[in-house]
Formats: structure tokens, C-alpha cells, sequence
């Protein structure tokens, strides 16, 4: 046995958000549903099968997926909720072992080595996660195993939707050999061309090629490429570690006088903040709001949200009201510095420490290109409309 050989389970739910919102809305189970950004330039952030049959698939421009799919269920995600469900998801893992490396709401890494004694085999350690997120969240994940990291996302992967399916060290080669080159996370677009004009196009072409001829394509990568091609990996799952706090702030080239104004750059803090805690998997609890007064008075005002979050409407809804107590406090309001941070991230913590998963810091990015095109720029329209109309 390489001892590099570990006992890991890759848990990935189908279809998350949208399965969500099947669970949620009875009416719309055996429906083609699509949540993500409905606006002009929206992009498909998930879709169910049965959207899927019709051709749509993330990342695709929302107004492709209505073409494809007019009879579909188009839907704008509700964050807050998938992270509700996501927490209940990571209890499941944290009960099996506290090695437990979230990718994104809805996918992880576990390494159950230490837990085989106590628990079974993996294939029964699998069985039990599979069923207990099923019990308690009504939803489906698919659950691939194997003796690293990559033959148990791979295992997953190939048994969707509903998988079950567990890659064994030594049949991982002849497993892998079949598998189209781009199927490895470390392929992207570019070296799979580059793959593709070496005539290369299945992971067994790629661990028989000659090295040498390999690495005049791809340069120093090339060896590492066809390890990954036979099925060998030896990167450890990595516990996500606490991240204090996401923030941020600008001072102002010129005193800020108006409330209408600091709460347009509050809104805006407040989604980058929730943007990047997004990215990283976390929801935090505390939101804390600095101002300073002209020239170094520096204040802080800090508030519990009622639970963790990483939606922007949610900090913003109190950071504002932080921001409009201290505002009403003062004689002449004036704000040389203003921030927002968010913390608290001690109830459930993920963090892609690794570029392991391509397709997850994608549709993380994807989240947040739909914010930034849309939630974005329609809730600081909102609420600047909203803070003129009460001047
Ligand atoms: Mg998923």
C-alpha cells in the first residue's frame, strides 16, 4: 500500500440549489427549475435535471436557458437559505470526522481514516452520510470514495446524479483510463487543447505519453499531469482554519456630510464583504461598523445577526441601522473613514485552501458575477432610490 493511501470521501449534493427549491415548493419536484440571475445579462448559477434535459447548464447566460428551456422555472437564489441547509449538510460530515474540508456550500472533503474503527468500512461511513443528510434535509448528494482526494471527487463525479461509488487504489488506473483529459481539475481550457493537439484526449493516453514529448507542450507540469492521469494524489484533506474576520473600508478624499451617501458605500462594502465570505464558504455572526470623524475619532458599533450569514441584504439590513443610530447621535455628522466587517465564523467554516476544484471556484466566481451584473447594481440603485426619497 503507497503511503500516500488514505481512506477520503468526496460529498457533492445534486443539483443544490435548485433541489432547495424543489424541497421547498413541493409544486415545482419534476419541474425544470433554474435559479440564478434573471436579469438581461443573468448566467444560470444551478438547474435541475430536468432542466438539464433540456440542454441548460450553469455557468450558460440565463437568456440561452429560456430559449432552450421557455417552459422552465426561473428563480433568483436565496443565499441565505442554501447556507442554512449547507450548515446542516456540514453538521452531517463533523459527525463522522472533524477532517473535513469544505469546497463550497455544498461540497467537501473527509478524511475518515481514523474513524474506520469506530464507523466501518468507508463504503458503510459513506452510506451513513448519504442517508443522514438525506434524513434531515430531504435532499440527495452524491457520495464518491477512494484512497485520495482526486479518485474520490472522480468517483462521485462519474455516479451522478444520486452516486454512490467508491474508486479502489488498484483498479484506479484502469478505472481513470476511459475518462476524457478534461475531467481532471487541473485541466483547464487551454491545456486540454493542448492535450487534444498532442492527440491525447483520454486520461490513459495521457499516462502512457512520453514524458519528454509531454513536457514539450505543457513545460514542467507534464509529470505531475500524468500522476494525476494514473490516479495518484497526494494531497491531504486540509480542515478548514478560522478566519477572523472579511471586511472593508475607504476613507474619503472629502468628508462624507450625508447619510444618503455613507449608506450607498455601506451597501457597497457590505456586498464586497459578503461576496468574498461567499467565496470562501463562510457565514459569520458579528457585523461590526467603523467610522472615523475628521481627523482620527475612530468609533466602532457592532451587532449580532440572528444567524450566520454571508448575504449582503442581511449585513447590510444592520449595519445601516448601526450606521443611522451613531449618524443621529451627532450634531454635525461628518465621516473622514467608513467600514464594515463581518465575523464570527465559528458555526460552520469552509475554506478553499487548495485550487482542487476548479468547477466550485467557478460557480463561487459565478455567484458572484450574477451579484455583481444584478444584485449588485440593483440593490445600490435600490437603495440610493430609497435614501433620496427620504430627503
Ligand atoms: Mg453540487
Amino acid at each position: 500500500m503507497p503511503l500516500t493511501e488514505r481512506s477520503i470521501i468526496h460529498v457533492d449534493m445534486d443539483a443544490f440549489y435548485a433541489s432547495v427549491e424543489q424541497f421547498d415548493h413541493p409544486e415545482l419536484r419534476g419541474l425544470p427549475v433554474i435559479v440564478g440571475g434573471l436579469g438581461p445579462r443573468g448566467v444560470v448559477s444551478t438547474c435541475s435535471y430536468e432542466a438539464r434535459r433540456f440542454g441548460v447548464r450553469s455557468a450558460m447566460p440565463t437568456a440561452q436557458a429560456r430559449r432552450l428551456c421557455p417552459v422552465g422555472v426561473y428563480l433568483w437564489p436565496r443565499m441565505t437559505r442554501y447556507e442554512e441547509v449547507s450548515a446542516q449538510v456540514f453538521e452531517v460530515f463533523h459527525e463522522v470526522t472533524p477532517l473535513v474540508e469544505g469546497l463550497s456550500l455544498d461540497e467537501a472533503f473527509l478524511d475518515v481514516g481514523a474513524s474506520l474503527r469506530l464507523l466501518g468500512s468507508i463504503e458503510s461511513i459513506g452510506r451513513r452520510i448519504k442517508e443522514a443528510i438525506r434524513e434531515r434535509t430531504g435532499l440527495v448528494a452524491s457520495v464518491g470514495m477512494g484512497p485520495n482526494k482526486l479518485l474520490a471527487k472522480l468517483a462521485g463525479e462519474v455516479a451522478k446524479p444520486d452516486g454512490f461509488r467508491r474508486i479502489a487504489a488498484a483498479s484506479a488506473a484502469q478505472e481513470l483510463a476511459p475518462l476524457p483529459v478534461g475531467r481532471l481539475w487541473t485541466v483547464g481550457k487551454v491545456t486540454e487543447q493542448a492535450l487534444h493537439r498532442l492527440g491525447i484526449h483520454t486520461m490513459g493516453e495521457l499516462a502512457a505519453c512520453d514524458t519528454a514529448r509531454l513536457a514539450g507542450a505543457l513545460g514542467r507540469h507534464a509529470s505531475a499531469l500524468q500522476a494525476l492521469a494514473r490516479g495518484e494524489d497526494a494531497r491531504a484533506v486540509t480542515p478548514e482554519q478560522r478566519e477572523l474576520s472579511v471586511g472593508a473600508e475607504h476613507t474619503f478624499d472629502v468628508d462624507l456630510a450625508e447619510l444618503a451617501l455613507a449608506e450607498s458605500w455601506l451597501l457597497r462594502h457590505c456586498e464586497r464583504i459578503a461576496a468574498r465570505a461567499r467565496e470562501r464558504g463562510l457565514a459569520g455572526r458579528t457585523v461590526t461598523v467603523k467610522l472615523r470623524e475628521p481627523p482620527f475619532v475612530t468609533h466602532t458599533r457592532q451587532t449580532q445577526l440572528a444567524a450566520p450569514s454571508a448575504a449582503a441584504p442581511a449585513i447590510y439590513g444592520v449595519a445601516r441601522s448601526l450606521l443611522q443610530a451613531w449618524w443621529k447621535a451627532q450634531r454635525h455628522p461628518r465621516l473622514r473613514l467608513l467600514g464594515v466587517s463581518l465575523s464570527g465564523f465559528g458555526e460552520r467554516r469552509q475554506e478553499d485552501m487548495f485550487d482542487v476544484s476548479k468547477s466550485h471556484k467557478e460557480a463561487d466566481a459565478l455567484q458572484d458575477r450574477i451579484n455583481e451584473r444584478f444584485g449588485s447594481g440593483s440593490l445600490v440603485r435600490a437603495g440610493v432610490l430609497r435614501t433620496r426619497k427620504q430627503d
